[in-house]
């Protein structure tokens, strides 16, 4: 109101500018009384100020809705190894849940994938594409079953097996996609590696692992 008045009588801005100002100060004095009595100055208030919290309240949801951080709490990297399973034979309930439906990694794994999930996310506007994760031997066998020779890890040697890698896909499994070359520049932050192996025998730019050192 007091805007638009001032717009119009721009030619006396000098004088009106030092009225304006007072009636401002005043109507700024008054603002919290009016905000405490609930009365006629709540009805144009409320109005707009109702939609922008809603506004806001909608987008904190659609953030909510975006990659976890970390796994949860019972996930921990320090007793990641601690079950004594062998390769293959771990129960998921002793892996942690990826974000990814159905997906599930050694505790130590996760957390640093969570890192690169969002990460990933930031950059791309979506979250990491996975195929497949921890391998139970059964399907290790399979698999290395259904391949032509070399193509997939003796049974009970995957690093699928002790839930530390990931294949991934939509992108990442071409190695000329910007997927692939953001992980090829950014996936060392967050301690997961292309291991040399992968490049080329056998050639799996899917193929991704988290960094445990000179293990094995
Ligand atoms: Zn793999």
């Amino acid at each position: 109101m007091i805007g638009r008045h001032a717009k119009k009588n721009k030619n006396h801005a000098p004088v009106m500018g030092v009225v304006l100002a007072g009636l401002f100060a005043g109507s700024v004095a008054l603002a919290p009384l009016d905000g405490g009595s609930g009365g006629s100055g709540g009805s144009a208030g409320p109005g707009p100020a109702k939609l922008s919290a809603d506004r806001a309240e909608r987008s904190a949801s659609k953030e909510a809705e975006k990659a976890p951080s970390k796994p949860p709490d019972d996930c921990k990297p320090s007793e990641a190894t601690d079950h004594g399973y062998s390769n293959g034979r771990i129960p998921t309930k002793e892996l942690c849940p990826l974000p990814q439906d159905d997906e599930f990694l050694r505790a130590d794994a996760a957390v640093a994938f969570y890192k690169l999930n969002v990460a990933y996310e930031e950059r791309f506007g979506e979250q990491m594409c996975v195929r497949s994760s921890y391998r139970s031997y059964e399907k290790q066998e399979e698999l290395y079953e259904s391949m032509s020779p070399g193509m997939a890890a003796r049974p009970g040697n995957s690093k699928h097996g002790i839930g530390v890698a990931v294949d991934f896909c939509d992108g990442v499994q071409n190695e000329d996609s910007p997927q692939f070359k953001w992980l090829e520049d950014n996936s060392e932050k967050y301690d997961w590696i292309h291991p040399d192996w992968a490049y080329s025998s056998p050639y799996e730019p899917w193929h991704w692992e988290f960094d445990i050192g000179q293990e094995d």
